[in-house]
């Protein structure tokens, strides 16, 4: 067999090769219940009609002309951004890593044009992912992402997730910002309490330092908010990193920033070919639209609910093998005890024609299309339930 492809990954042999709302069908025309939607992405599931027609539209009137021209669908997409959030200034990106690295040039250039660039190291957490470019490695700090790829970046230092004295003391006269995820999906779906969230931001306040969300993979409503951090009320960001879900499966990303923090990213200070192009912004607005439309999230809120309680009843049901469920909204994680292996289960439960991923720390993860149903909690939670049964240590 020629092997054409990178194996940067190892997929399984079930192929999709189309998609229908919560479903994913692969060759046979086999049906799959989709609960980890392209890991948070497919937001409103799989060809929605009004995004595939936004789609088609723009399709037929022009794809791309570049950031030499003004986009129209981007200053609308912006100002919708603006209108619901703490943000004044938006930069679209193609991607998570990319919308993290806006953020995180944002940040530095925010102090040095203050005329303090000593002013430039970030502050992160164990178990953070912020993508895989060089600067989101470094800034995600994560061993394993490192290895192989040349000396450190210098200007991030870690912290243990969780642990407050450990975070005051990191903090110096260079440290310009602290960053994180309000919940952690790579690293485990682990949230990231509300109180821990207002005490970033007064922590930030008090030392002067800008607070950066990476809010990629737990935005765009996926924990029952359009913005994860919008929980916990007053702790709002200076930059915030966009991605996965906004664009409901189109690649797109944005980075979000104050005005103090928007501002001084002039002519020159960074850029992008594709970023916001004609077709990615005709489906972020479709997405947006349909995220921010009455009712909407609280669909999510009783849909998540329904299906954090029927998890719960699973974990006290194979509570040998389950530890913990974890995650917010439908971002949802099961810690597998020690002897269990995550991506077993997962494989079960593919088995049972049950979707799901595959996270840090021995998690189960799930993050289903946005639009599910009770009766589809209640489907997966059916095989699921199968899946543990059949799990065997090792
Ligand atoms: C997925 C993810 C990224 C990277 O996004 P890509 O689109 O894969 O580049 C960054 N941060 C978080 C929290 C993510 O979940």
């Amino acid at each position: 067999m020629p092997k054409p492809l990178m194996e940067t990954y190892s997929p399984p042999k079930e192929t999709f090769v189309s998609g229908e709302g919560v479903y994913l069908f692969d060759q046979n025309g086999d049906k799959y219940l989709d609960f980890i939607a392209g890991i948070a992405v497919n937001a409103l599931g799989h060809r929605h009609p009004k995004a595939v027609q936004a789609l088609k539209d723009q399709a037929d009137k022009l794809w791309h002309t570049s950031n030499m021209f003004r986009v129209p669908g981007q200053i609308e997409l912006a100002e919708k951004y603006c209108r619901d959030s703490f943000a004044d200034r938006v930069f679209f990106t193609n991607s998570g890593t990319e919308a993290m690295e806006c953020a995180l040039k944002a940040a530095r250039h925010y102090w040095y044009s203050r005329g303090r660039p000593d002013k430039y190291r970030i502050v992160t957490f164990t178990g953070a992912f912020h993508g895989r470019s060089y600067g989101a490695i470094n800034a995600g700090g994560n061993p394993k992402y490192l290895e192989g790829f040349g000396p450190r970046m210098e200007g991030f230092d870690q912290v243990e997730f969780g642990d407050h004295d450990a975070l005051k003391a990191a903090i110096t006269e260079e440290t310009a910002a602290i960053c994180v995820e309000p919940v952690q999906g790579e690293g485990g779906v682990r949230a990231i309490p509300d109180v821990c969230l207002r005490g970033l931001r007064e922590l930030c306040d008090e030392r002067e330092l800008l607070l950066i969300y990476d809010e990629v993979q737990s935005g765009a409503g996926r924990t029952g908010k359009l913005w994860a951090h919008q929980w916990a009320g007053s702790a709002q960001p200076d930059i915030m990193a966009v991605a996965k879900g906004v664009g409901g499966g189109f690649p797109m990303g944005a980075c979000l920033a104050t005005d103090a923090c928007g501002e001084h990213m002039v002519v020159g200070t960074h850029g992008s070919t594709f970023g916001g192009n004609p077709l990615a912004m005709a489906v972020g607005n479709v997405v947006y639209d349909e995220l921010t439309k009455p009712g909407f999230l609280d669909h999510v809120n009783e849909v998540a609910n329904f299906l954090g309680q029927q998890l719960q009843g699973l974990k006290d049901s194979h509570s040998d093998k389950v530890e913990e469920v974890r995650g917010r909204g439908l971002l949802l994680g099961l810690k597998l005890r020690e002897g269990y292996v995550n991506k077993t289960l997962a494989k079960h439960a593919r088995d049972h024609h049950l979707l799901m991923g595959a996270a840090g720390d021995n998690v189960l993860r799930m993050a289903p299309p946005l639009i599910i149903e009770e009766a589809h909690a209640r489907q997966a939670v059916e095989a699921l339930d199968a899946a543990l049964s059949e799990l065997k240590p090792g």
